[in-house]
Parts: structure tokens; C-alpha cells; sequence
């Protein structure tokens, strides 16, 4: 009988993972467990929500890469490790058991959704493909609403937005819709563009940190320049339909709060019965769960041992790491499956872009600092060498000359005529079992 692999999660990680296992392993049966049928290229999100990419010019088909691998559309919701088997709610709503020699977790992370009165309830995320296209059409609903009202303090609520979370993908979302509402708002005949109010509040007292002061300095003077207000050393401490309260007892009247102070692991993961490191899973440098050699996991949802910076830490929850550990996890998925020795994962950090739309941006590759016009050249360069598939790379370029030239796509999709797109409606983070409710369940089938 073949090897029997399941793989869950289709992301940087996981979808890597299938495609090197299905070189390694020509006969065995790889499923893969995902509830999209895309890999989602999260860098270019902020893009998405700012009408600079159409949504599937973000993602890269599962179908389109992976050959043998057969694809579970569902969501994996446990695990009886004792048994082997992965319980699957399929996308239809039917549970099935899958039985595997290996298991290989790959689900990734989710919004970290903190306890803040009326977060849940209005807040808007970007972190999922459906999240960014919400997020778009509510924007521009809010300039369209706010041009035909004749309430002043309407108007101005309408015309307010709030970014809480100062990190990559903060910064990036701001400054990304900041430049299309400013420039949308030059097209309507009731509107300023001095209206338009953008706020980044961060409870740390620099933005991007992990970018070190000079480049979170840099990014700050942008921003400002461009009329957005920076909070720094400010958190959210309520929120409810028509405003936000900051934690200097401020209240700014808006209709759009968007959350984006972080992600958490999957809850698959602390749902497993294993030891886990602030919710990621603990894995050994060969990315391996510590007594159950069955078992592999990796990308945001693992805590990998991070050996090229020998002290002690983790490797950071990034696009990068995921992708490189990808391959290590499939080989050593076969090595297990022959016998034969595992080996370690080991990589040196090549540094971050942050695009800042227009042509403003800050990267540090290899350690060196830039901004402006060759940090916005480096990022442009890097996300279409780091995407890989070609139909996925054509399309963004494209779609990156086209926005040069005719300015960011403005027409809301209509999605939320059904829906609030709100953050309460995201990600399934209660769908999650614990080993004797997957036994359970699994017995009931
Ligand atoms: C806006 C934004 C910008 C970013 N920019 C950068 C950047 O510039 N550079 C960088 O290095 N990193 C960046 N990151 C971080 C990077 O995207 C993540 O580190 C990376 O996606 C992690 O890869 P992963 O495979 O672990 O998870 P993901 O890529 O998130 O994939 C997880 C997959 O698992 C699936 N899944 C989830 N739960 C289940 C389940 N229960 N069962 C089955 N499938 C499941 C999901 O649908 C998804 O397909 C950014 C993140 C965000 C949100």
C-alpha cells in the first residue's frame, strides 16, 4: 500500500510541501487539507483592499501546481494522534476522517483578536483574501456615503478611517488606501481630499520595530507627509458602530476600524494535546513534534527553532521562513518514511520590503537600510521574484503598469449588500476539537 500523507493548510508552507513531496514520493497519497483552493500571496493584500490588484491576481491555484496531490476542500478541525486520523469538515459541512502515516500541520495563523469591547463586533481585518475585498468595497462605500449626506458630522465620520496595529501589514494597508481614498476623493463633486483622515494608532512607541528605528522613522515622515496621523504609544481600548476609544481618552467618531495589531496561531494547534510556545506548536530543528515523529509542522503555526541566530529563538511567523521550510519538511518527511536521518532547517534572514504605495517604500535587505524610490524598486522586484508561479507574477505586473497608468480599480464588488465583512465573521476560530471530541466525533461517523 502507498504512503499515506496528509498535508493541512495551502499556504507559503503547506502548498510547498506538496509540491516537493510529490516529486520525492511519485507513488505516495498526498491530500491536502485546505479550506481555499488558492495559495494567497498575503504581502499583496494591502493591494487588494487599495483596488491596486484585482483579488485572484494575489493567489496562485492549488490546482495549477500540484498534480498527484489530491485537494480536500474543507478545514481540518482535529486530530486523534493516537489513531492517526485528521477529522475534516468538508466545505459542503460534512465531517470525514482522514488516516495518515504522516501528518504534516500547516494551517498558519489567524487574527489575533484581543479583548477590547466591540472589536469583534467592528473591527475589519485584512488577513484573509474575502477580508481585503470587504474591506475595499467598505471603504469606497464610505466616500460614496459621505458625498451624498448633508451631515456635517456624518461626513466627517464617513471620511474617517483607523488603522490600529503599526506593524508590516498596518502600515502597509494605511498607506496603500490612504493614497486611493485621497485620490478617489478628487472625483466626487461633495468631497475634499482634506476630508479624507487617515489614523495609524501603535501601542509601541515606533512603527515596524523589527525594522529598527531609522527605517520606522522614515516610514512615520511619509505617512505625515501625506496628512496621516501617527498615535504612537496608543492602543484601542473600546469601539462601537459610529466610533473608537484610544487609550489616551480620545474618542474619534469613524465607521471604519481596521485590526491589524497581529496574528495568532491556528487554534488547530492548541486544540492537538501538545506543547505549544505562545500558541505555536512546538517542533525540533528538523521540524518534527517532539515524541511523535509522525508528525511535522511548520510555517506560522510552528515554533521552529530559528538556528541561524544561535540565541535560542524562534523563527519569526514570515512568508520567508515558511517558504524555505517547506522543502526541508517534505524531505524529511521521506527521509522518515525510509529510515533514513532527518535534517535541520537552518536560514539566515534576508530582511523585509514594505511598499508604501506610490512610489515610496522601506526595505532592509540583507541589513541594509533604504526608503524612497530604490526601497519602492527593491520591493516591486522582490515580491515578483518571491511569488514564482508565472501566470500569478504576470498578473500582478500587469496590473502594477496598469495602476501607473490609470490609477487605483474604484468600484465596489457589491459584496456587502448580504454581509458586514466584519471581523466576527472571519476565520472559524470556534471550530476547533480537542482529542476526545475528534474521538468522538470520528466514532459517530
Ligand atoms: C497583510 C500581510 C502582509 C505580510 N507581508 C509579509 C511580507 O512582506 N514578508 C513576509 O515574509 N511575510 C509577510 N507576512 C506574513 C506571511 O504572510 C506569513 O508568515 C505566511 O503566510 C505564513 O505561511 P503559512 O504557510 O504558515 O500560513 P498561510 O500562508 O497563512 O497559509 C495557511 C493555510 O492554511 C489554511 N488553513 C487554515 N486553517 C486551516 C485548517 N484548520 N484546515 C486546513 N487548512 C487551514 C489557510 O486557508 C491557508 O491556506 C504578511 C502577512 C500579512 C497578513
Amino acid at each position: 500500500m502507498s504512503e499515506r500523507i496528509v498535508v493541512v493548510g495551502g499556504g507559503f508552507s503547506g502548498s510547498g510541501v506538496a509540491r516537493r513531496l510529490e516529486k520525492l514520493l511519485p507513488d505516495a497519497d498526498i491530500r491536502l487539507v485546505c479550506p481555499d483552493d488558492f495559495m494567497l500571496y498575503l504581502p499583496l493584500l494591502p493591494q487588494v483592499a487599495a483596488g491596486l490588484l484585482p483579488a485572484p491576481a494575489a493567489v496562485v491555484s492549488l490546482s495549477h501546481g500540484l498534480r498527484r496531490t489530491v485537494l480536500v476542500p474543507g478545514r481540518a478541525t482535529g486530530v486523534d494522534l493516537d489513531a492517526r486520523r485528521v477529522l475534516v469538515r468538508s466545505i459542503t459541512g460534512h465531517d470525514e476522517a482522514l488516516a495518515y502515516d504522516r501528518l504534516v500541520l500547516a494551517p498558519g495563523s489567524v487574527t489575533k483578536v484581543m479583548d477590547i469591547p466591540g472589536l469583534r463586533e467592528y473591527g475589519r481585518g485584512c488577513k484573509t483574501l474575502a477580508e481585503a475585498a470587504y474591506l475595499r468595497d467598505h471603504v469606497l462605500a464610505q466616500l460614496e456615503v459621505a458625498n451624498t449626506s448633508d451631515d456635517p458630522e456624518e461626513r466627517a465620520r464617513r471620511c474617517r478611517f483607523v488603522v490600529v496595529g503599526g506593524g508590516y501589514a498596518g502600515v502597509e494597508t494605511a498607506a496603500n488606501l490612504q493614497l486611493m481614498t485621497t485620490a478617489l476623493a478628487r472625483r466626487f463633486p461633495r468631497l475634499d481630499p482634506a476630508m479624507v483622515q487617515w489614523h495609524v494608532v501603535q501601542h509601541h512607541d515606533g512603527l515596524m520595530p523589527g525594522l529598527g528605528e531609522r527605517l520606522g522613522e522614515d516610514t512615520r515622515r511619509v505617512l505625515e507627509s501625506r496628512g496621516v496621523h501617527v498615535d504612537l504609544g496608543i492602543s484601542l481600548t473600546a469601539a462601537d458602530d459610529e466610533s473608537v476609544t484610544l487609550s489616551d481618552g480620545r474618542r474619534l467618531a469613524t465607521s471604519t476600524l481596521i485590526w491589524t495589531a497581529g496574528v495568532s496561531p491556528s487554534p488547530l494547534v492548541s486544540h492537538l494535546g501538545l506543547d505549544t510556545d505562545h500558541g505555536r506548536l512546538v517542533v525540533g530543528a528538523d521540524l518534527s513534534v517532539p515524541g511523535r515523529p509522525e508528525v511535522f509542522a511548520l510555517g506560522d503555526a510552528a515554533a521552529a527553532p530559528d538556528l541561524a541566530t544561535g540565541n535560542g529563538a524562534v523563527c519569526p511567523p514570515t512568508a520567508q521562513h515558511a517558504t524555505r521550510q517547506a522543502p526541508v519538511a517534505a524531505e524529511n518527511v521521506a527521509a522518515s518514511l525510509a529510515g533514513r536521518p532527518t535534517r535541520e532547517y537552518r536560514h539566515r534572514d534576508l530582511g523585509m520590503v514594505v511598499d508604501l504605495g506610490g512610489s515610496d517604500a522601506v526595505a532592509k535587505p540583507f541589513g541594509i537600510d533604504l526608503s524612497g524610490g530604490v526601497a519602492a524598486a527593491v520591493t516591486k522586484a522582490y515580491h515578483l521574484w518571491a511569488i514564482r508561479a508565472p501566470a500569478t507574477m504576470t498578473r500582478v505586473a500587469s496590473n502594477w503598469v496598469l495602476g501607473a497608468l490609470h490609477g487605483a480599480s474604484a468600484v465596489r464588488l457589491g459584496f456587502l449588500t448580504g454581509a458586514s465583512g466584519r471581523l466576527a465573521e472571519f476565520e472559524h476560530t470556534d471550530d476547533y476539537l480537542g482529542p476526545t471530541q475528534v474521538r468522538e466525533a470520528i466514532a459517530r461517523l
